[in-house]
């Protein structure tokens, strides 16, 4: 799961190193924040969550990316996040704030409005 180890130049891969990384995370690094505030919105999400959930979508992200993503999200105020403990461990659980979700709002129509023709050309 760690960054390093994945493969050099692997399509949509979003990486927090050089190279082909660097260049994919550029590109679609705004997409997957967008991804992140979506899922925080409908549900309580963690990160071990999140980097699986990437992964279904096809970005392997370590944990190295996606908690300065998290850290940065929260800082902004558009993520807040809580400790949750059970008997056995803790871990730090994600929710989209109400500027967060407003946010998702402005950015559905943005995502629609630039994304729609890209979409439209593509099918020809
Ligand atoms: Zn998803």
């Amino acid at each position: 799961m760690e960054c390093g180890r994945d493969v050099a130049g692997r399509q949509r891969n979003v990486r927090g190193r050089d190279g082909a990384g660097a260049w994919d995370r550029e590109l679609y690094g705004g997409l997957v924040r967008l991804h992140i505030l979506h899922h925080a919105a409908t549900m309580p999400i963690y990160g071990l969550w999140l980097i699986e959930e990437l992964r279904r979508h096809g970005y392997r992200i370590g944990p190295g990316t996606l908690y300065p993503i998290l850290h940065s999200l929260e800082h902004r105020g558009l993520l807040r996040s809580t400790v949750q403990r059970d008997s056995r461990a803790q871990r730090r659980v994600y929710v989209a704030t109400p500027k967060g979700k407003r946010t998702l709002v402005r950015a559905r129509a943005r995502v629609r409005e630039l994304f729609g023709e890209i979409l439209h050309e593509g099918e020809g």
